[in-house]
């Protein structure tokens, strides 16, 4: 099943023990830029499921025992397959889920290749077994490959996060069966023949396609999964936690957000409304985004007033634009699920200082920057992720009453602060909860640096050595000092 899609051909059955395989059913990928059909993709269920993690499996002595030296060629090699395709996935990603075309080009798809380098390399060279004594015994601490890797990701940028899992699941020793979004599955299929063109065995890296119910469930309950990874929203973590309990297969959750953007009444204004602004990127659609504006009393008009007049400039419009700053929203239904927390919010009482609703003239995906002031404390709104390009701002006097908002949901997934005082941005990122802080900055990432989110953000980090902790069986040989004959 070949489909063309900006120019790019790509083939959307399964991929499974180095062969496509095609389901009786398929479902219609969309693109989001004007709503037409693009692709047909197999429908995978529990059949496909089971065969990707019975290949997995089968392939999984041959490709830990290749250990991080014989591994690592073979990822460094898919590494720069990716860098020399930079063009295909960013026409194909951009076509399929509607982010921008520059940020494919210039940021996301390299960021693709280093995933896959990064873990290679650190594997290789920067994962080091300690080796410590205890009353005369040695302890030789390391880090096994522990079995098949069940990857499940979501639409809102597929293949990066796709391989932010697939790249150090596979640089530890594991075999990988991803089940990319029904929102955007195509550069999951167009990888796939990439990591055979690299020369990975066949079952080292599986992809199954597919609706989450009936090709993501079946891998969640499979009892030769050995480690589950997810990334999307808190309500499906919930089933898949369940469903792993079932085998007690320990998961990597990487979910929801609801962060604050924190505007302290020392912050350099352009700074912050710079930062503010960005909250907008993706359309919106960002697990990270700042999308509480908390401004301090004091210069809360005057950024208002100056960030207003920049939100009003954003260019939204055709993602492969060039100049265009925010494109579509991934789907109808998910439009709805945004306007309907607007016009809640606006029910209840609050003001939609602007935008609000589609910007028709552009398409029927296209929702429009949107600010919402005076929402009651406590109210959805506040509280819960819209996933859309909707920001909320709240006002706060002292510093104490601001971390009290800042941490005020279930979330704690990120959050930005802007101040011109270092003192005063160390004692309040101190008691802030959330997995990654940015003073001053956003979206500043390390591979090195633990990332993940706290309370209901998720369970767990990712990142440098604490990837290989969760891909890794970590063992622990202890030798006693006498009893050897030779
Ligand atoms: P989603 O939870 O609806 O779906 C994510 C994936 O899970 C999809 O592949 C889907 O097919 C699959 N799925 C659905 N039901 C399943 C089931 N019962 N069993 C197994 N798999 C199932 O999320 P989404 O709408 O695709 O993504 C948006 C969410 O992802 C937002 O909440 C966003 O914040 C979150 N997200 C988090 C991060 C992070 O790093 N923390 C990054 C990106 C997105």
């Amino acid at each position: 099943m070949l489909a063309e899609v900006a120019g790019v051909r790509v083939d959307t059955r399964h991929w499974i023990n180095g062969q496509r395989v095609a389901s009786s059913a398929t479902f219609d990928s969309v693109s989001p830029i004007d709503g037409s059909v693009i692709a047909q993709v197999s429908r995978g269920g529990q059949t496909e499921a089971d065969a990707a993690v019975a290949a997995a499996k089968a392939a999984f002595r041959g490709w830990a025992d290749l250990g991080p030296e014989g591994r690592a060629p073979l990822l460094f090699r898919l590494a720069d397959l990716v860098e020399e395709n930079i063009e295909e996935l960013a026409q194909l990603e951009t076509r399929d889920n509607g982010s921008l075309l520059r940020s494919h080009r210039r940021g996301v798809m390299p960021r693709v290749a280093m995933n896959i380098r990064y873990f290679a390399d650190y594997a290789l060279n920067r994962l080091h077994h300690p080796v410590f004594e205890t009353r005369g015994h040695e302890n030789h601490v390391s880090w096994d490959p522990s079995g098949v890797t069940a990857i499940i990701t979501p639409w809102n940028a597929p293949l990066m996060l796709a391989t932010w899992r697939v790249g150090p699941a596979l640089a530890a020793g594991d075999t990988v069966v991803l089940k990319p979004p029904e929102w955007a599955p195509l550069t999951a299929s167009y990888f796939a023949d990439l990591t055979a063109e690299a020369g990975l065995p066949e079952g080292v890296f599986n992809v199954v396609q597919g609706l989450g119910p009936e090709a993501g469930a079946p891998l969640t309950l499979n009892s030769d999964v050995a480690r589950i990874c997810f990334t999307g929203s808190v309500p499906t973590a919930k089933v898949i936690a369940r469903n792993a309990a079932e085998n007690l297969i320990p998961c990597s959750f990487e979910l929801g957000g609801k962060s604050p953007t924190v505007i302290l009444d020392d912050a350099d204004l352009d700074l912050a409304v710079d930062l503010a602004v960005e909250q907008y990127d993706n359309a919106g659609q960002v697990c990270l985004a700042g999308t509480r504006l908390l401004v301090q009393e004091g210069i809360a008009d005057a950024f208002a007033e100056r960030f207003a007049a920049r939100a009003a400039a954003i260019r939204q419009g055709d993602p492969r634009d060039e100049d265009t700053q925010i494109g579509p929203n991934i789907h109808l239904a998910h439009i709805e699920r945004v306007q309907g927390f607007v016009d809640r919010a606006r029910e209840a009482g609050a003001t939609v200082v602007y935008g609000g609703d589609v910007n028709s003239e552009i398409g029927t995906h296209y929702f429009r920057p949107t600010l919402i002031r005076d929402a009651s404390p406590g109210s959805e709104i506040l509280t819960d992720e819209v996933f859309g390009p909707v920001l909320t701002m709240q006002t706060f006097t002292t510093d104490a009453e601001g971390l009290a908002l800042a941490n005020g949901t279930e979330y704690g997934l990120a959050a930005c602060v802007v101040t011109g005082s270092r003192q005063r941005a160390e004692e309040f990122c101190r008691d802030l909860v959330a997995g990654t802080i940015w003073v001053n900055c956003f979206f500043v990432r390390d591979l090195g640096a633990p990332f993940g989110g706290s309370r209901k953000s998720g369970v767990g980090r990712e990142g440098g050595v604490w990837s290989f902790d969760f891909y890794a069986d970590v063992k622990n040989t202890v030798y006693a000092p006498d009893g050897w004959k030779v």
